[in-house]
């Protein structure tokens, strides 16, 4: 087969200017692997931590076509894989682990130490074509936009958080603090399995993300919770604020859960002793697993209009605006389509 380029968002380098949308090969699938037609890639605040080269994304491999957030058709089969995946649309899973060592065991296979991530370890789907291994695939909804189902990726992520929380009381009360796309997507997958949930966020997330909440008929307020007369059963801290955890402990019931799902750029002060006196469950959430890509986009799939809500395509020629539009809060989330 004759080797053909296509244009790709790639990190070039280290620093933020390495980072434009220039041709490269589009290499065929391999052994295991299948080739994917990508119909929409998303961009997350991982893609902007990398492009701007920020502290803790010094392992990303360089050149990288960045974008782990993606849907797709399969055009291409490897050596081994299944034919019949051809022409099915997928989604593949973008933290994956060896499949071979004792944490994969466990079945946490996005906390292996070996662990490869799509878009940064290597190539992603800021892409017309990308080539993933045939293991990661998750079949997904083959009908609604596409702007929709590629939201599977982050919906999965805040699936995995809301699956951390465990067993909630019957009409528990939640809350979800940081209405980013994770936040969101938390709130929204509880408030769709009944659960009464508030999301809040600040001032500077008012005219973006609150209002979008509000048009998914979310609960979303500024600040505080608006009643500090009812009680929380349990949180989910997607800020990465300090203020957020402090928040979420102090407002829990006793014996309630704090889920935190986000990254801090700053290590917080975590209040220790409300956590001791209170009995309080802290408990950390990363990334997802395929039974959460699975109930992401079996949500996604009767989403009617999410996709109007929450996505702001950008053609593959503005990529790097589209990491703009993202650094800066200015979209739900970017959606890069080839
Ligand atoms: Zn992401
Ligand atoms: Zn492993």
């Amino acid at each position: 087969m004759p080797e053909t380029t296509a244009p790709a968002l790639v990190k070039g380098g280290p620093d933020r200017a390495a980072t434009s949308v220039v041709d490269v090969a589009v290499r065929p699938p391999a052994a295991g692997e299948v080739q994917v037609r990508v119909e929409a890639c998303g961009l997350c605040g991982s893609d902007v931590h990398a492009w701007r080269g920020d502290e803790g994304y010094e392992w990303v491999r360089t050149p990288v076509v960045l974008g782990h957030e993606l849907v797709g058709e399969v055009v291409a089969v490897g050596e081994g894989v299944a034919p019949s995946w051809t022409g099915r649309r997928v989604v593949p899973i973008a933290i994956d682990g060896c499949h071979a060592c004792s944490v994969c065991a466990t079945g946490r296979t996005q906390l292996c130490p070996h662990r490869q991530v799509l878009g940064l370890s290597f190539d992603g789907g800021g892409a017309a074509h990308v080539t993933v291994p045939a293991g990661r695939l998750v079949e997904v909804d083959a009908d609604a936009p596409a702007l929709r189902m590629v939201l599977t990726e982050p919906m999965s992520v805040a699936a995995h958080a809301v699956r951390r929380l465990g067993d909630l009381p019957p009409g528990a009360r939640v809350a979800v603090s940081g209405p980013g796309p994770i936040g969101l997507f938390a709130a929204w997958l509880l408030a769709r399995a009944g659960v009464d949930v508030v999301l809040t966020g600040t001032e500077r997330d008012e005219p973006t993300r609150l209002a979008a909440a509000r048009r998914l008929g979310l609960h979303a307020v500024r600040g505080d919770l608006g009643d500090p007369s009812a009680p929380v059963d349990a949180w989910i801290e997607a800020s990465g604020s300090a203020a957020g955890v402090a928040q979420a402990l102090g407002s829990v019931v006793p014996g309630g859960t704090v889920v935190v799902v986000a990254l801090f750029a700053r290590q917080p002060v975590v209040p220790m002793n409300t956590l001791v006196r209170g009995e309080l469950q802290l408990i950390g959430t990363y990334a997802s697993l395929r039974e959460d890509y699975d109930t992401a986009a079996g949500a996604l799939a009767t989403a009617d209009g999410l996709e109007e809500v929450v996505s702001t395509a950008f053609p593959l020629g503005r990529a790097v605006e589209a990491l703009e539009a993202t650094a800066a809060g200015k979209v739900v989330k970017a959606v890069i389509v080839p």
